[in-house]
């Protein structure tokens, strides 16, 4: 029998690719996954620190993961694990820590935990024996190279890691250290790789992807781009988040490269300068607006994202009402936000003028509505245009808390019940070629515009590969792609390319 073993992955993007490659090394070394939460020999959860409410989950989860299996072990890692370790593992005595930082020691940890699980050796101790003779060892941030993806149709790719900045709000940075990243040269083989094994499209990944710096060459983000543009056929690529200080010329250049997502998610934050200046954020409003319009000049149309928190210490009424100002000028496809958390160590966690939760959670509700309306806008405004799909999952299959950057996903149901299937979860289809790009036509909006998410019609312009599950011939003709946190994301095809 094959040992057990499940994860949980708290956060963005960068720990779901973390979570991908310790996956790909415990299935190298034998073991079969589980599903979370059903008392596998080992777990796995890789935390996050961003907010209060993402520490809460972990803790939580953890509790259960000890539970689910009195003689298992459970790894906690992550960025929680980095700046509260010993708080984590005294939530019990089989729960292990690997700090954030020595997170790559978990992809070693598997194939010694296969040999303890195959003599029957307790996998609590041979986890710590190992972690202590592995003390010391230097640590790669960029050891996250999974050659498949279990839980994502679309591979990333880690280039970037740490931040140079002091957001005043920020224990990221403190979790996951100074900037850090993966040479040009490193980081296009490792590309080429993947679209050897099939990948249409890469996410390219990072903490602040816009301090992207190869020491060895000199080059920034938009010069790597540039080169992994260059140095490999046909794959696209998409940004996974951006600053709005670092859009400049070169970074407009290589976005209008029709092979990279018309899609920016900017961490925007607030719209207010004071606010933007209590957050110590290295850029004003003027600066944002620069920044957007440089982006539609080079891509008219792209799908803009944005990232908010609202009610930061001292965000006055008039000073949310700048923000909700500068959002009506910019009308992003799809907005991020959440009330402020405070992060224990942080400089804002000390400042004065504590806005009520209640009031903050107002102001989070009135950006999403304002935000449905503004995704349902730019969904109308692909009506009528052609474009390339990626079909990737079914709705409801478990993958990872929401944290930063929750997954996305499209789902495919067959004719008919297209509509209302999808939304309440599709039966009967899955996943089908979904590393390969699919012609539609965007026809329009379902009824059901209002619910959460906004969906799409498409009719699909080509037969399917007698691929499984899809079924070529049934479903030339309609299906709706809704996606549950973000629609236009997860079906590329839809974005503007
Ligand atoms: S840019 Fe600011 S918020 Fe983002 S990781 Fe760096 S310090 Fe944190």
């Amino acid at each position: 029998m094959k040992p057990s073993v499940s994860f949980r992955t708290f956060g963005c993007r960068l720990n779901q690719l973390e979570t991908e490659a310790i996956a790909a090394a415990f299935e190298t070394a034998g073991f079969g996954t589980a599903p979370f939460g059903s008392g596998s020999l080992v777990t796995v959860l890789n935390t996050c620190t961003v907010t209060g409410k993402a520490e809460q989950k972990a803790r939580r989860e953890i509790r259960a993961a000890l539970r689910g299996n009195p003689a298992g072990l459970v790894l906690v890692t992550g960025c929680y694990a980095e700046v509260e370790g010993e708080a984590l593992a005294a939530l019990g005595e089989r729960a292990v820590v690997v700090p954030g930082s020595a997170k790559d020691l978990v992809l070693d940890l598997a194939s010694r935990l296969a040999e303890a699980a195959e003599h029957g050796l307790d996998p609590v101790d041979e986890a710590r024996a190992a972690l202590a003779s592995a003390s010391g060892h230097a640590r790669d941030p960029f050891a996250f190279r999974p050659a498949s993806f279990a839980f994502h149709a679309r591979p990333a790719l880690k280039v970037q890691d740490g931040c140079d900045n002091a957001c005043t709000y920020c224990r990221v940075r403190i979790a996951r250290g100074r900037a850090v990243s993966l040479p040009v040269a490193e980081a296009l083989a490792r590309a080429r790789a993947l679209a050897a094994s099939g990948a249409a499209e890469i996410v390219l990944t990072g903490v602040n992807l816009s301090q992207y710096h190869d020491p060895g060459t000199g080059a920034d983000f938009a010069a790597l781009l540039e080169a992994l543009l260059a140095g490999t056929d046909g794959v696209a690529y998409r940004i996974s988040s951006w600053e709005p200080d670092r859009v400049d010329g070169g970074f407009a250049r290589a976005f209008s490269n029709p092979r990279v997502r018309a899609h920016v998610h900017l961490a925007l934050q607030s719209g207010c300068d004071a606010t933007l200046g209590r957050m110590a954020r290295p850029y004003r409003t003027d600066r944002v607006r620069e920044a957007v319009a440089l982006l539609r000049g080079a891509r008219p149309g792209f799908f803009l994202g944005v990232d908010l928190i609202l009610g930061f210490p001292g965000e006055t009424d008039a000073e949310f009402a700048e923000t909700l100002a500068l959002l009506d000028e910019l009308r992003p496809a799809w907005i991020h936000a959440f009330p402020y958390s405070p992060r224990p160590g942080t400089r804002a966690a000390l400042m004065p003028g504590k806005v009520p939760e209640r009031v903050a959670g107002e102001r989070v509700a009135l950006v999403m509505e304002r935000a449905r309306a503004w995704r349902a806008d730019y969904a109308r405004s692909r009506v009528g245009s052609e474009t390339e799909l990626v079909l990737e999952g079914i709705e409801g299959s478990p993958d990872v808390e929401d944290g930063l950057g929750a997954p996305d996903r499209a789902v495919a149901a067959g004719p008919g019940a297209g509509e209302a299937g999808a939304a309440g979860g599709a039966t009967g289809s899955r996943t089908g070629t979904s590393d390969e790009f699919l012609g539609v036509l965007v026809e329009g909006l379902p009824p059901e515009l209002d619910r959460p998410g906004v969906a799409v019609r498409v009719s699909i312009l080509e037969a399917l590969p007698g691929g499984e599950g899809l079924g070529a011939p049934d479903l030339r003709g309609r299906f709706v792609a809704p996606t549950r946190s973000d629609p236009l994301l997860s079906a590329p095809g839809v974005l503007p390319l």
